[in-house]
């Protein structure tokens, strides 16, 4: 008789009971149910097989060197697994004449054994793609990321904003304040007996006026990690987009997985008047109130499960569960049309008659985004329930010449500093004269981005600069003059004395 049954390397049927077996390389075979088994490879296992056939673990390492699969690796191994799959058939075919029973016993012996072990345990990364390491939490202690002996005083976290954000002396007081609250909440968070509320914030602005600018320097200078994301992108579950837990999965990220530490983050909201409620509906609102009804939860505090390293939730994503209580929202948004609301206000109250066209003073009008309150967000828009989660609103200004022209200059990274350091380099002085950065600032102003127009301008102006100065290495200082920028003139030109 011709003996050629296999048996399943897991389970130890044989082929004639399990149906046809299929090869794994290294001369693993699997039976149909042991194949449904091992597909549930979600939670990863792999099989490691005793005697002969034994799985060199360093030859697997080498396979995946550096995190990677190195293809010629495996190919030459799949070879190998193949000839010898080849060469034993053979061996079988030359040993016909032998008892079948013996052989029968005989191969049962060498029948490989599969123990099962974690790829998550492997001391490499397979390269799979699939599950994310995330740091576990430790249930054990809470430890805050800030002590609060370490947490900055509002007046010291403002002094550090002033080094970077120029103007927007309310904001910032604002939230060096709310901030300093909330990270003693967070320090006090496991010995609470009153507890202290939570203080998300809302922040109003023109775009380009600093505030994205002004929440990741306060993430800087604390340390904490940072998620900043976009109210527009984000939909109801089950819709073209990001789920509202997505956020969370960027704070996840940026706090490198560690649980922990992302649950005491900063996420910041952009463009969240975008997701304002429509007047007028007829289609559903997948990414106006539906939004604002999912953030909710977030904003209050609740265990969110959050997809790992993806944007929506699905069967083949990780998940892990996040408590959102210490994490401080921070959204922002520059809600045109605004204005119109709180001045309708104003004039209702101060009683000049709803009919009458509210002028207020030039001055007045520049800043009136300041005397915004809850019920205007609400007006725009905003269901109530989500204005109540914010509970610090604020503005920032909109910014002027003036400003523009110290945003150039003074931070500490400032546009201006970052090119003399280049030119620095080079040991050449670089120098601006006042109606230059006017002009400049001027505009920066007429293109309508805020501060952001400031870099393009000044890049356009400074790459004849930084490619001609360096060819004459007796240049000593050269001085950006209004002139130039306008193309009537030449930069001031100063050679070494020595
Ligand atoms: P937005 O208000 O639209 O979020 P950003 O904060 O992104 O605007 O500002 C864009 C860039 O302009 C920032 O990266 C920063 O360099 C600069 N900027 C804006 N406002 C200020 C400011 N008040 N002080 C210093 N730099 C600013």
């Amino acid at each position: 008789m011709d003996n050629e049954e296999r048996y399943c390397s897991m389970c130890g049927r044989p082929e004639s009971l399990t149906g046809k077996l299929m090869r794994l390389p290294m001369n693993i075979l699997l039976c149909p149910d042991c194949m449904d088994k091992t597909s549930d490879m979600v939670e990863s296992q792999m099989g490691n097989m005793n005697g002969a056939g034994a799985i060199d673990w360093n030859k697997v390492m080498s396979m995946y060197s550096n995190g990677k699969a190195n293809p010629d690796i495996i190919n030459q191994e799949m070879q190998k697994g193949k000839e010898e799959e080849e060469k034993s058939k053979q061996d079988l075919k030359s040993n016909k004449g032998g008892k079948p029973e013996d052989d029968k016993k005989d191969k049962k012996e060498e029948k490989p054994k599969v123990n099962f072990i974690s790829f998550a345990d492997l001391p490499f990364d397979l390269g799979l793609g699939g599950k994310q390491r995330v740091k576990k939490r430790e249930k054990k202690e809470y430890k805050p990321l800030l002590e609060l002996k370490d947490i900055p005083a509002p007046h010291k976290i403002k002094e550090m904003l002033d080094e970077y954000v120029i103007g927007q002396e309310h904001a910032k007081k604002v939230m060096s304040v709310a901030v300093y609250n909330h990270y003693k909440r967070v320090a006090t968070y496991s010995m609470d007996t009153i507890e202290i509320e939570k203080s998300n914030m809302l922040m109003l602005g023109p775009t380009g006026c600093g505030k994205t600018y002004l929440v990741r320097t306060l993430a800087r200078i604390l340390k904490v990690p940072l998620a900043v994301t976009d109210a527009t992108s984000l939909t109801e579950a089950g819709y073209i987009g990001d789920d509202i837990e997505s956020v969370l999965s960027k704070l996840l990220a940026a706090a490198d997985n560690d649980v922990d530490k992302a649950e005491q983050g900063i996420v910041y909201i952009d463009e969240i008047d975008k997701i304002a409620k429509k007047a007028s509906t007829n289609s559903r609102d997948v990414s106006g109130e539906s939004v604002q009804q999912g953030l909710l939860k977030l904003l209050e505090g609740a265990d969110i499960e959050v997809p790992v390293g993806a944007s929506s939730k699905n069967a083949m994503v990780p998940t892990t569960s996040m408590n959102t209580r210490n994490i401080l929202f921070i959204c922002g948004g520059a809600f045109p049309g605004i204005e119109e609301i709180i001045k309708q206000r104003l004039n209702k109250t101060g009683g000049i008659g709803f009919q009458a066209e509210v002028k207020l003073p030039e001055d007045k009008e520049r800043t009136i985004l300041k005397e915004v309150e809850t019920e205007d967000i609400r007006k725009f828009g905003m269901i109530p329930e989500f204005v109540g989660r914010l509970p610090m609103v604020f503005a920032l200004e909109g910014l002027d010449e003036k400003m523009m022209v110290r945003i150039l200059k003074e931070p500490k990274n400032a546009i201006l500093k970052q090119y003399q350091k280049l030119l620095e380099l080079d040991e050449v002085k670089l120098e601006f004269t006042e109606d230059a950065l006017e002009l400049i600032a001027k505009k920066a102003l007429k293109k309508e981005t805020g501060a952001r127009a400031l870099r393009s301008i000044l890049d356009e102006y400074m790459v004849d600069i930084m490619y001609e100065i360096p060819k004459d290495s007796n240049i000593g200082t050269v001085t950006i003059t209004k002139e130039y920028l306008e193309g009537t003139g030449g930069p001031k030109i100063e050679m070494r004395t020595s």
